[in-house]
């Protein structure tokens, strides 16, 4: 007879958590369905694995600072008929991170843009990839504050580092005078090394407006559409189509109680 101690702590020796902290239910589970040695052992290993990949997908959410939860099982795509789903389906695969492409999302205020942002970097995570989600205005203040401090390229490091880097909300404020460079410098860093996903309420051929300086603006953009998808978005926000929505079911409801008293 095993001693159960001793086999509780080669399982924390193991780091096998799942295993040793279930170890008398998942054996009884095994008995139950009469599983053989082998199949117990495939079993024990399949516990062990997702709980492993949770913990890992929990960790990596976390450094991701994601603002919000946005999933893609919560993004409505008939209301977003501007949306290609198979596309999005696709994207969620995460073979354009596998590859190092980049992914622009653009469109007005409300429609989606960071919801899908967030939703497929949660995809990323899933399939196994480091995610960071930063705004643009937030990036390029960090990237000036660690220039001004003497420590540019550690920062470039850091955000060169996840397999894909979100930037959300290009455009929405025009850059600072040496900002485009340094943004510059952050695209040169990941080039076919780690995907982008840039959001942006700016057609491309207005991102020298937001970077305020043509030359530059076409060096970023000859980086970022090399390998890279593109999803324009059309249509009004999807709060305010909501919102009317809502108005014209009070609307009905009006009516309906108007018809009913009159019968
Ligand atoms: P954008 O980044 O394009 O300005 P957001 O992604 O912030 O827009 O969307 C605004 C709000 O509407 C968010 O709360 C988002 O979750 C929600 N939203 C937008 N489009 C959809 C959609 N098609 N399905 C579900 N929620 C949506
Ligand atoms: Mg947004």
């Amino acid at each position: 007879m095993v001693d159960h101690e001793r086999l509780l702590t080669m399982l924390s020796r193991l780091q096998l958590t799942a295993i040793r902290d279930q170890l008398d239910n998942l054996l009884d589970e095994a008995g139950r369905q009469e599983l053989t040695l082998r199949e117990t052992l495939a079993f024990l290993c399949e516990r062990e694995i997702a709980r492993k990949d949770e913990r890992r997908i929990l960790m990596a959410m976390s450094i991701a600072r994601f603002p919000k939860v946005a999933t893609l099982e919560g993004f409505d795509f008939t209301s977003q008929p501007s949306i290609d789903e198979r596309q999005v389906r696709e994207l969620s695969a995460s073979r354009w991170i596998a590859h190092g492409e980049n992914l622009l999302l653009l469109g007005p205020p409300g429609v989606g843009k960071t919801h899908l942002a967030i939703a497929l970097g949660r995809e990323a995570i899933v399939c196994g990839y480091s995610a960071l989600f930063v705004t643009a205005p937030a990036l390029v203040a960090h990237l000036a504050r660690a220039h001004s401090e003497g420590k540019l390229d550690e920062k470039l490091t850091h955000y060169a580092k996840p397999k894909v880097l979100i930037i959300d909300e290009l455009g929405y404020l025009p850059f600072a005078s040496d900002a485009a460079h340094l943004f510059f410098q952050l695209v040169s860093r990941r080039y076919e090394r780690g995907s982008l996903c840039i959001t942006s309420n700016r057609t491309v051929s207005e991102w020298d407006v937001v970077f305020g300086d043509t030359v530059t603006a076409s060096a970023i953009l000859d980086r970022l559409l090399h390998h890279s998808h593109v999803i324009t978005v059309r249509g009004e926000s999807y709060r305010l189509k909501e919102k009317r929505r809502a108005g014209i079911m009070v609307h009905q409801h009006a009516d309906f109680t108007k018809t009913t008293k009159q019968s």
